[in-house]
């Protein structure tokens, strides 16, 4: 079968044949329906080296994926040849007590793994391919009613993650609140989509494309801000007494935009870091609103995802696609490094 696959590091991945999966004991393979293209993968080809985790090239990339149940080893129970299905992307150790309880990007057992801190596109061979080995049929969700595997792809991550950042934030954003949602790509259009369906928060969205703001209109924001050196003065400006935002989530994690993170969150307010863009945020005791949370997030857990396909079957969190052929994956991706893609870029192989 036909597979993208990362070569080595600092490179461009390269459309290869490679050999059909076939499912050992206890897994499934997916016949892929789509496979979504991350701005993660393209912090993997051009800024990862070796070292950087704990996994390496070659393996085929796409750590977002659904299609149909084509192939199910010995002993899985539970899922049919055929089934439309979206596949849960972090793959833990599945016995440790965090695995057990669906949250496998936090495993506590790496080492128990399939891969340490990966899955599937993440160090072992993703879904940019025709079919994907799926190590552990735990990791098989069946698609609700009403969703199909193109739709489903992208929720696995670009929904997935800012759900799992916007659900923990959910006592914070009572009605009244603001949430502030920054880099409106993949994840942030999808993100803002979370807010307006699970909080009563306002959302103010922020991007450096005007294309991407029009889409965060298009799909609920009720303020749009070009970024650029007043942006958190206008973001606080937009808040209740000028106090600031309850939650910020940054889609992006540059210097620039932690900064206005961090300058427009209100006293007792979250600043989740999403974005993998490698700034950094100096922090002491004045430069930060009292109380402040911020944190870091990875993915979502598999519980989460069930709820994210249910928002998505309702027709709730609609993710705007662009679909692609195998062949075009390189293209898709050099758009997505060149702001070009609205919303999510699928691979439909
Ligand atoms: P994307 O390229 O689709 O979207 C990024 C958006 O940010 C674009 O709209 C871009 O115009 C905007 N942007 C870029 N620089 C900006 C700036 N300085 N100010 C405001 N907006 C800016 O990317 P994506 O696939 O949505 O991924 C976003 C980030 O999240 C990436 O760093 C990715 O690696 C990371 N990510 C993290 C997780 C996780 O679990 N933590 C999961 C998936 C992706
Ligand atoms: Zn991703
Ligand atoms: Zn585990």
């Amino acid at each position: 079968m036909r597979a993208l696959r990362l070569l080595n590091w600092k490179s461009e991945p390269e459309l290869v044949e490679v050999d059909e999966p076939t499912p050992g004991p206890g897994q499934v393979v997916v016949r892929i329906g789509a496979a979504g293209a991350c701005h993660s993968d393209l912090h993997l080809m051009h800024e990862f080296e070796p070292g950087t985790v704990p996994w390496n090239p070659p393996f085929t990339l796409g750590h977002e994926n659904a299609g149909w149940v084509h192939a199910l080893g010995a002993g899985v129970t539970g899922l049919e040849v055929g089934q439309p299905v979206a596949v849960y992307g972090p793959w833990g150790c599945g016995t440790c007590a965090r695995c057990r309880v669906g949250v496998d990007p936090y495993c506590e057992n790496p080492a128990g793994a399939p891969v340490p801190g990966g899955g599937g596109g993440l160090g072992l061979d993703g879904g940019m391919a025709e079919y994907l080995l799926v190590p552990a049929a735990r990791h098989v969700l069946p698609l609700p009613d009403g969703l199909d595997p193109v739709q489903a792809a992208p929720l696995t991550d670009a929904g997935l993650t800012p759900y799992h950042a916007v659900r923990r934030s959910w006592g914070k954003l009572p009605p009244g609140s603001t949430a502030l949602v920054i880099g409106v790509g993949g994840l942030g259009h999808v993100g803002v989509q979370i807010l307006k369906a699970t909080t009563a928060a306002r959302v103010v969205a922020v991007d450096t494309r005007e294309e991407a703001l029009a889409l965060a209109r298009e799909y609920g924001a009720d303020l749009t801000l070009r970024s650029g050196a007043g942006t958190a003065d206008e973001v606080r400006a937009a808040t209740p007494g000028g106090r600031g935002v309850d939650v910020v989530l940054d889609f992006v994690g540059v210097d620039a935009t932690l900064r206005l993170g961090a300058a427009s969150a209100r006293t007792l307010g979250d600043l989740t870091i999403v974005g993998i863009g490698g700034g950094t945020l100096p922090v002491s005791y004045f430069s930060v609103p009292y109380e402040v949370s911020i944190q870091t997030t990875y993915w979502g857990s598999r519980p989460e995802l069930t709820e994210v396909l249910d928002l998505g079957a309702r027709g709730l969190v609609r993710p705007e696609i662009t679909t692609f052929g195998l062949d075009q994956a390189v293209d898709a991706y050099r758009r997505l490094r060149d702001g070009k893609v609205a919303g999510r870029a699928v691979i439909v192989p």
